[in-house]
């Protein structure tokens, strides 16, 4: 028996839907985080109703790959919440 070393380099990405890529948006102007509406869903945790809403109506910036819609970071309005965040929304536990 020849033992065999079989180090397979396996660089396969599958999970790219869960991080947060970089890419430039048209309407930001530079380049930024952009999402999946999954990754905006569980992780920022956005109702979907609101998100699909919302890219409706095109108040969210939106990148169509072959892959899928990515949504910039940016235009959310969780992560675009840094003005007059003094009004406290207590709607945590
Ligand atoms: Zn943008």
């Amino acid at each position: 028996m020849t033992r065999q070393r079989s180090n397979a380099t396996a660089t396969r990405i599958t999970s790219q839907t869960q991080q947060p890529l970089v890419g430039p948006c048209e309407q930001c102007g530079g380049d930024v985080a952009m999402v999946t509406p999954e990754y905006a869903v569980a992780v920022l945790r956005l109702p979907p109703d609101k998100l699909f809403g919302l890219l409706a109506s095109g108040k969210l910036h939106s990148l169509e790959k072959p892959s899928g819609v990515l949504i910039c970071c940016g235009s959310l309005p969780v992560a675009s919440a840094k003005k007059g965040n003094s009004n406290r929304a207590g709607g945590g536990k």
